[in-house]
């Protein structure tokens, strides 16, 4: 423990940002790392309990307690390898994880959490700026191939580990970026994509190889999925050439709107309008769907509908407004009742303080147009009851909407990707695995799937989920690659 009086000593210091009026101006990402002297105080603020709740929160198991205290001293090289052990890729935690280890953070029970993510955030930038991070490729080969399917979180996870223990390791993205949702879904202004090819160019000194715009299957695509492929190759050609198969595909069937009027022209899916401002921010000559002069209506609450909120504002929309079926969550959480687990309470995003209304307890009835294209849109309000959803009658209103945008969340995998490979779902459309390494004699392994020598990781195995999930799903995913190739697995869980 660095300063055993520091958590009574300092404040939490939250990240500096740059105002919402001057930063909807551009795309880049405007939240400042901390200084060293900001990020070794909030070092000391931590207590390193003995029962460190920080991190059983964390999905990936980050040794938070270690890696504050070595900043508190001014260790950050062992702080990066610590950070490193069980992380991947702390860069993009560092900007976008919502981070579940400062809820579960003891601090957090009667003061502000120790704050975690931006200490990792200074950690990870600190370690590519000293030139720190450096290709680690392995020292022996084991001659088997792997090929990974999907280049998100989940698949670089775990292509990256597989080449460290000396696989072949190939990534297949039918998209013409590597990158999955972090490249297209997630805005620059949330985190910006030099940091994924900086991942891609030491991925490749590792000996990874990365093939995009190539489909694996040929299944058709559900409306709001998006594809690049010029070429298609069959599950049958892909295990006929590879000793394993990772299947990491994302979740990306979007939820549809099944209301009358869905078919006018000004109604999308949020994974229509989203990657299209991200290609144009990476060069390409392409037309985004604008929303700029628009009244922008974002269906849907979560992370999704906020990055929906902050691109139409930075488009330059006349209003936006965004509705969440849910009740509004209290300000506050009853911490007594909740901690250490994730709370519902209200969040309040750094899109939403550039400028949204927002409402809950709102279903959208119909939306209607003139000629083809989308007007309006007729809302309720809606009441909730012992789990039941109800209409409040007599509440119905209509309002002006120029751009609706459904950021409603996704139900499952492309069905027919999963069925292409003959994998098997489960009760909610996902691929089948489980992800216990203790299985019985002649059971399939942690996440391999019914299908021989197919396992399956990330979104497409857990459905909707988090970044941080994904990387810990594509770490353990190739320690059961690798101990079902080799017999065993050095590789950390
Ligand atoms: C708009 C948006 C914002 C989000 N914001 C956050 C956030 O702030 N913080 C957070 O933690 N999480 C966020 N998430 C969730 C997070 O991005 C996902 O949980 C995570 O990216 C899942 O990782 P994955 O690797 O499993 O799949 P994905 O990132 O979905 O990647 C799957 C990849 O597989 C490719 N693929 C699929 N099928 C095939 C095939 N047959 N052949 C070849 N390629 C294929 C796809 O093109 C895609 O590139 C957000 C999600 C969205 C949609
Ligand atoms: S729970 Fe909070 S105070 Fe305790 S070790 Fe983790 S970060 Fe430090």
């Amino acid at each position: 423990m660095g300063k055993i009086t520091g958590f009574m000593e300092f404040q939490r210091l939250s990240e500096a940002a740059e105002a919402p009026k001057s930063r909807i101006g551009h795309y880049r990402e405007f939240v400042v790392t901390l200084k060293d002297d900001e990020a070794k105080q909030q070092g000391a603020r931590c207590m390193d309990c003995g029962i460190p709740f920080c991190q059983t929160g964390c999905p990936i198991n980050n040794i938070i307690p270690d890696w504050n205290d070595l900043v508190f001293r001014g260790n950050y090289r062992q702080a990066l390898d610590t950070l490193h052990s069980t992380n991947n890729f702390p860069e993009f935690t560092g900007r976008v994880c919502p981070a579940p280890c400062e809820a579960a953070c003891t601090l957090n029970i009667n003061n502000d959490a120790v704050g975690i993510k931006s200490i990792e955030h200074f950690i990870v930038d600190k370690g590519w700026e000293e030139g720190w991070i450096a290709p680690q490729v392995a020292s022996t080969k084991t001659g088997k191939k792997v090929a990974v399917v999907g280049s998100g979180p989940a698949g670089l996870a775990a292509a990256q580990q597989l080449a460290r223990v000396g696989h072949a390791v190939t990534v297949f993205e039918k998209s013409s970026r590597i990158g999955g949702l972090l490249r297209y879904g997630i805005p620059d202004f949330k985190m910006e994509k030099s940091h994924i090819d900086r991942r891609v160019a030491q991925m490749q000194d590792e000996g990874v190889v990365f093939r995009t715009g190539v489909m694996i299957t040929d299944a058709k695509l559900p409306v709001g999925v998006g594809n690049d492929a010029t070429e298609t190759i069959s599950p049958a050609a892909l295990q006929a050439e590879f000793d394993a198969v990772v299947l990491a595909g994302g979740a990306e069937h979007p939820r549809d709107l099944p209301v009358p009027g869905r078919e006018l022209s000004g109604v999308h899916y949020a994974m229509e309008f989203l990657p299209l401002q991200n290609k144009v921010n990476a060069g390409d000559k392409i037309d985004v769907i604008s929303a700029k002069g628009k009244h922008v209506v974002v269906i849907g609450g979560g992370d999704t509908g906020s990055d929906c909120v902050g691109t139409s504002n930075r488009h330059g929309a006349a209003s936006v407004t965004q509705f969440e079926l849910m009740p509004q969550p209290p300000e506050k959480e009853n911490k007594p009742m909740v901690w250490p687990n994730w709370p519902l309470k209200m969040r309040t995003s750094s899109s939403h303080e550039e400028g949204a209304s927002r409402d809950w307890s709102v279903t959208t009835k119909a939306l209607v147009g003139k000629d083809g294209k989308v007007t309006g849109l007729k809302a309720a309000r809606v009441e909730w009851k012992d789990g039941k959803m109800t209409e409040v009658p007599g509440s119905e209103w209509e309002m002006k909407a120029d751009l609706v945008l459904l950021a409603m969340g996704f139900v499952h995998p492309v069905a027919g990707v999963l069925e292409a490979f003959g994998v098997e779902r489960d009760h909610r459309g996902n691929a089948k695995a489980h992800t216990d390494e203790g299985h019985a004699q002649g059971a399939p392994m942690a996440y391999e799937t019914n299908v021989a020598k197919v396992f399956a990781a990330g979104d497409m195995r857990r459905g909707q989920s988090l970044v941080v999930w994904a990387i810990r799903e594509g770490r353990q995913c190739a320690r059961a690659v690798d101990a079902f190739l080799m017999g065993s697995s050095t590789l950390p869980r």
